[in-house]
């Protein structure tokens, strides 16, 4: 089955895509390999422009173009949105807001530098690429918002994930609702994915021992990996997924279950 393109080829834009172990990555190969066109967008121009190589060569035909953005600045978003518009990409169908870093610091620790930057990111990023995207979706008359929470803004973070990330990703909650209930009128809907831990590099430099026992704290004894969290991105991104919006996707491992 091929999603995207019973509306015509659309294309899908992604962040936070250059990590090649990374959910955005695999959103982007997921995508491609539905028949999605790709723009795929990363702080990491040179990762990005790697990362669309890759999928180039994985799904034979794919048109997949790479962009360099700062998620959390306004003139970088605007002037990366009409690159794309502009380029040869068909009509943007599609965004999963995806780019995030996380915080470590303990709540006592926070300086108001790391709390604005974790907040940037995680946050106005999401807020900025979708309010500078929606009018194109409005145009084509096709439109999926996906934004990336976490299940730290269920439960409040652990060793990688404390105060400023979780309220980062509660506060993309909060955007997914409002955005849903406006937007709803274009036929456009907004959902959030809320992954548990994922077998990514966002930790950086943990060890072994560390994620073992990540994996080892959820009831279903591992960690995600990034084609399980593209998989539930792209279908809410597909015609299939068109009466759901507002709603929050937990993908945890049962690590949160209310
Ligand atoms: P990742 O580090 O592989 O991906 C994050 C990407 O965002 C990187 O490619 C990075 O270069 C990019 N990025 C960072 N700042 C940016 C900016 N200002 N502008 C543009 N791009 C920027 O990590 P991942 O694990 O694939 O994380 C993807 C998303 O999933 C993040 O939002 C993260 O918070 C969320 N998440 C991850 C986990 C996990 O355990 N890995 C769990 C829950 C939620």
């Amino acid at each position: 089955m091929s999603y995207g393109t019973g509306v015509g080829i659309r294309t899908a834009v992604v962040t936070g895509a250059s990590s090649l172990k990374g959910i955005g990555y695999h959103t982007a190969l997921r995508f491609a390999q539905e028949g999605w066109a790709v723009a795929l967008l990363d702080i990491d121009e040179q990762g990005a422009q790697h990362a669309a190589e890759q999928i180039r060569q994985a799904v034979s035909g794919a048109q997949v173009e790479a962009f360099g953005v700062d998620v959390s600045q306004q003139e970088s978003v605007k002037s990366t949105v009409d690159r794309i518009v502009n380029s040869d990409l068909p009509q943007v169908g599609a965004l999963a807001n995806i780019a995030g870093i996380p915080s470590p610091v303990d709540f006592l620790d926070l300086t108001l530098d790391h709390w604005n930057r974790i907040l940037s990111v995680n946050l106005t990023g999401s807020f900025l690429l979708a309010q500078a995207l929606t009018p194109y979706m409005i145009e084509g008359g096709y439109g999926r918002i996906v934004h990336t929470s976490s299940v730290t803004a269920q439960h409040g973070g652990g060793v990688f994930s404390k105060t400023a990330y979780a309220a980062a990703k509660a506060g993309v909650l909060g955007l997914t609702r409002g955005m849903a209930r406006e937007l709803a009128q274009y036929g456009i809907t907004v959902n959030a994915v809320a992954p548990g831990v994922v077998n990514t590099e966002i930790r950086g430099d943990s060890d072994d021992e560390t994620e073992n026992a990540l994996a080892q704290a959820v009831p279903l004894k591992r960690q995600a990996e990034a084609w399980e969290i593209a998989a539930l991105i792209c279908w809410l991104s597909s015609e299939d997924s068109a009466y759901i919006t507002g709603s929050t996707h937990s993908i945890n491992g049962g690590s949160y279950i209310c």
